[in-house]
């Protein structure tokens, strides 16, 4: 049976919840796996929503909420933002797949060299999961060699997924092992890769990463630092340049086109340019994301990451000294909520009901900055009356998403 657009409007009259809906018709009940309702206080936050703008969306029922998800990073200018909006309005009249590779495309990637310099040559993809996927795939072909050892989420190539189990549908051995636990030859790895800065910006980490870097090139190992989640969000663009540590390969995603899907490959031309390696896609020279990407760059180039960094560091600390039983733990704009798994639900739920969306993952953007006493004073309640017991749960104990499982590991 056809069903016409006005009647599915009606459906949604009867009180059945876009949940109940996806049950019916999205495989899994939820398309990206850290969106299920389960990853959240499932029962009290909403499942969908209709819209956004700068800091703010609405559910389905027109409820709204401040942003601290961010579009799972995506939303660093803020949703919609207006340069952008206005750039993919602007040019797609002109086409969005065209029979040819596209002028766009050519200049878009001259603005992302300008933004990391170091890269000769790159190429665009859908998103981050593809960007990653490639980057083995170039380290294999220039090494010759098989195994990959990688260290946090990479999304969701059959190698990467390979090692978390169950890893149902993928075949058993994908050469994939965790860089922590390798203790065999070096002389038969293609490639680390990584996240430089997952969480941890200490000194540690960073010594740990020059040290990365050096062994690396004695070894003959590709070093790929996957920026899907840091680039465009730390001062200079990349942790490659924000600590002067070049890797070989680059991964850039989330960020850099404002949440329209487009991903970068980059490196040098020795790799790069590798006349054996095929990874091509119909969509990859699509003008909308290019469109977005270059009025992205444009944007954040304007608005300036240093400020947004300090005044994020200046927000952490803050949230911080407001006591110890939840906690922000990670980089300026970017960090996870430490803390029992009851508090952190206790804290989601008054959170979302005082009109604030926070998730496992946390993110601050240009968006977020004019929030900060509004939002601070509203956490510091909450958390006054969790620490006195007064806040009870109504809704279930979230559960990790499977890609925090795989940074936790
Ligand atoms: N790398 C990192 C560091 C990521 O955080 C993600 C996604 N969260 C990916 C790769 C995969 O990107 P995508 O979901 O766009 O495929």
């Amino acid at each position: 049976m056809i069903m016409r657009a006005n009647e599915c409007f009606t459906l949604n009259k009867t009180g059945t919840t876009y949940q109940n809906r996806a049950e019916n018709c999205i495989s899994q009940g939820a398309l990206t796996n850290s969106k299920r309702p389960e990853s959240l206080v499932k029962g009290i936050y909403p499942t969908h929503l209709k819209r956004g703008k700068g800091a703010y969306l609405w559910d389905e029922k027109g409820v709204k909420y401040l942003d601290y998800i961010c579009g799972l990073g995506t939303a660093l200018l803020g949703h919609s933002p207006e340069a952008v909006i206005a750039a993919i309005l602007g040019g797609m009249g002109d086409g969005i797949s065209l029979s040819l590779s596209s002028t766009l495309e050519v200049e878009c990637a001259e603005m992302v060299k300008s933004f990391v310099p170091f890269i000769d040559k790159l190429k665009f993809f859908k998103n981050g999961s593809d960007a990653c996927t490639a980057a083995v795939r170039f380290a294999r072909a220039h090494t010759g060699r098989k195994y990959v050892l990688s260290e946090g989420y990479h999304g969701s190539g059959d190698g990467f997924v390979s090692m978390t189990k169950p890893a149902s549908g993928i075949m058993d051995d994908c050469y994939y092992s965790d860089l922590n636990k390798w203790d065999q030859d070096w002389g038969d790895v293609a490639c680390v890769i990584l996240e430089p800065f997952n969480l941890d910006i200490g000194k540690d980490r960073i010594q740990w990463l020059m040290d990365l870097r050096e062994k690396c090139t004695k070894e003959g190992v590709v070093l790929i630092f996957d920026e899907v989640i840091t680039g465009m969000r730390v001062p200079g663009y990349t942790v490659s340049r924000y600590l002067g540590i070049e890797p070989d390969l680059i991964c850039l995603g989330k960020a850099i086109a404002s949440g329209m899907p487009l991903s970068v490959l980059g490196g040098p031309r020795e790799i790069m340019d590798d006349p054996q390696v095929f990874y091509s896609q119909t969509a990859q020279g699509e003008r909308l994301s290019l469109l977005a990407c270059m009025a992205t760059l444009q944007e954040i180039k304007k608005k300036d990451v240093n400020n947004l960094w300090e005044q994020g560091a200046y927000f952490q600390e803050r949230f911080n000294a407001i006591s110890d039983i939840i906690k922000l733990e990670g980089y300026p704009t970017r960090a996870r909520f430490a803390g029992s798994d009851l508090d952190k639900a206790l804290f989601f739920q008054e959170s979302v009901r005082a009109g604030i969306l926070f998730g496992p993952s946390f993110f601050y953007g240009f968006a977020q900055m004019e929030f900060d006493i509004l939002t601070l004073s509203t956490v510091s309640d909450i958390i006054r009356r969790i620490e006195v017991g007064s806040v009870k749960l109504g809704g279930e104990l979230p559960q990790s998403p499977f890609s925090q499982k795989v940074r936790d590991k």
